[in-house]
């Protein structure tokens, strides 16, 4: 197959977008970890808004009336064409996030295996159900699935591909358009998702694109959508629900998470470490799923702690587009200061550092070093706040008991693990984890397995993404019953209840009802 860059130049629709496309102002995209503009978007003024989502549903109402195996081939086509042009797409990721190509690599075979499962299963998700009967033999009832509109996404910095194009190829495969709203800072992955989705087929108006400030243009968005999906912090988080119940919207929330990882005494020592190194420090850290608390039960702690800083002490971190990073920069210098404000607090509490607690200014102003702190409690920001970067804390405790109670003992709820030899009792203890998602002997397996609900409990979210929900969300549920119509249907059968004997036949009739297999 040709490259994407070329497909996309011999697209008459894509060169008209070109000469069309209006004069605004750019806004230019810093490699963190260079400080190189490698490109820029145009703003999106406010008053457009209104504009692009108008397009959009015009171009929804042919969508919604296209079969579905023709939308699945549009995506299927995306999907061959995404890998192919892997070069790219992993030099955009890492371009714009400074994150190691190893990185950029799992954001791309994720969004390659949303668009699997979704092309593959989506219709299946959405066939029309039969349900239980109010009068079996006389009524029927069934749900439909019908695509709501236009689609509003909001979406973060750290996964810039994933979280916009991964989010819209259900809700496009249900027969919505969406427009999407990347993170100011990371605009490119998802732009190059939209081209290649176009050079896929896609009608360009079912997909764009608005670029600017989020507190502009996403309230902007929430006002004009049939549905808001939003990717962020648990703060802006709470401004999105508000308005989107302003408006009486459906809504889902992606949120952050403070999440625990269990380590069970009978854990096997390498593998947890293993399982820990990549839970907690893929993308720098940078992950909403990733493990910020470590609780090890005391047999296996003092060895857990020395294995772990060998480890993590041999991490190499800095950028390069080759796969040999460890770890890559914090998406901002604003960000790197915050996530080693964490280390300082706890420090200045009286934490210890075991490993890193350093900046690397040598690297680039961005990079922290991964950090391990033990000693850490609920009075510092790290014992409580979302980090959202390289720095843990591993602690020791008592029992299993303990870690579950210190593990819940936070307002967030999106992610969790537990590792140990005994699976049965492993997967005991994820049960009792106030978490939307949990892995046993995994951290952030939850993101690749597509067919069951991803998202937060308590104060990490509203909804869930992935299997059937993470499509039918992106729907209106409609449930059509039909009756007999003599005499005037099911309505007309207290109507027709006019005398005791009748009304006796009725009860007696409901008596038996309960007592039927198949139809009760
Ligand atoms: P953020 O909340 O600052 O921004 C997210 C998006 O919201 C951006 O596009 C931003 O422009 C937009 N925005 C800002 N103000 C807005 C407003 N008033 N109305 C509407 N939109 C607005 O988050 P961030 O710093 O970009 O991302 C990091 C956060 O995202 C972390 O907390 C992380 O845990 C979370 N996250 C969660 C998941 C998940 O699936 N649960 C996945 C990735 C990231």
């Amino acid at each position: 197959m040709a490259t994407i860059d070329k497909q996309v130049e011999s697209t008459p629709r894509a060169r008209d977008e070109a000469a069309q496309a209006p004069r605004f102002r750019a806004i230019p995209v810093i490699n963190p970890a260079t400080g190189d503009e490698v490109g820029s978007v145009p703003a999106t003024p406010r008053g457009e808004v209104a504009d692009v989502v108008a397009r959009a549903r015009a171009a929804q109402r042919r969508w919604a009336e296209t079969p579905f195996a023709e939308r699945a081939a549009i995506v299927r086509r995306f999907h061959d064409a995404l890998l192919d042009a892997s070069e790219r797409v992993l030099d955009t990721l890492q371009d714009e996030t400074g994150k190691t190509r190893r990185d950029a690599l799992a954001e791309l075979v994720t969004v390659a295996g949303t668009a699997r499962y979704y092309l593959t299963h989506g219709e299946g998700h959405l066939a029309d159900e039969r349900h239980k009967p109010a009068v079996p033999g006389l009524t029927s009832a069934r749900v439909v699935y019908k695509p709501l509109g236009v689609v509003g996404l909001i979406s973060p910095w750290n996964y810039p591909l994933l979280l916009p194009i991964g989010d819209a190829l259900p809700a496009l495969l249900a027969g919505n358009a969406v427009v999407i709203k990347p993170a100011e800072l990371t605009p490119l992955s998802a732009e190059l998702g939209r081209e290649v989705l176009l050079a896929s087929g896609l009608h360009p108006d079912l997909l764009q694109l608005i670029h600017g400030k989020g507190s502009e243009l996403g309230p902007e968005l929430i006002r004009h959508t049939e549905y808001i999906g939003f990717t962020g912090s648990t703060a802006t988080g709470r401004k999105v629900a508000a308005a989107a119940a302003e408006r009486l919207i459906p809504y889902s929330l992606e949120l952050g998470g403070k999440n625990p990882m269990i380590v069970l005494a009978d854990a096997p020592l390498d593998d947890a470490v293993s399982g820990f190194v990549s839970g907690a420090f893929a993308n720098s850290g940078q992950t909403c799923i990733a493990v910020e608390r470590v609780f090890v039960e005391q047999p296996l702690y003092e060895r857990f702690v020395e294995a772990l800083v060998e480890r993590v002490e041999g991490l190499e971190v800095g950028f390069s587009h080759d796969f040999d990073m460890d770890l890559g920069s914090m998406i901002t210098t604003e960000h790197a200061d915050k996530v080693f404000s964490h280390v300082e607090d706890a420090v200045a509490k009286g934490a210890t550092v075991l490993a890193g607690g350093r900046r690397l200014p040598d690297l680039g102003p961005a990079f922290v070093a991964p950090t391990l702190l033990t000693g850490t409690d609920q009075s510092m920001a790290v014992g409580c706040d979302e980090t959202f970067g390289p720095v843990v804390s591993i602690e020791p405790v008592e029992s299993a008991e303990e870690a579950v109670e210190l593990a819940n003992d936070t307002p967030y709820g999106l992610n969790a693990a537990v590792w140990g030899r005994d699976a049965d009792r492993a997967r005991a203890i994820a049960r009792r984890l106030d978490t939307g998602t949990a892995g046993v002997n995994s951290t952030l397996l939850i993101y690749n397995s597509f067919d069951v609900p991803m998202g937060g409990a308590k104060d990490s979210g509203v909804g869930r993404r992935h299997g059937a929900h993470g499509i039918r969300r992106y729907t209106e549920e409609q449930s059509i019953v039909e009756s007999f119509s003599t005499g005037g249907g099911y309505e007309s059968l207290i109507v027709r209840s006019n005398s005791k004997t009748r009304a006796d036949a009725l009860i007696t009739a409901f008596r038996l009802w309960r007592k039927v297999p198949f139809i009760r």
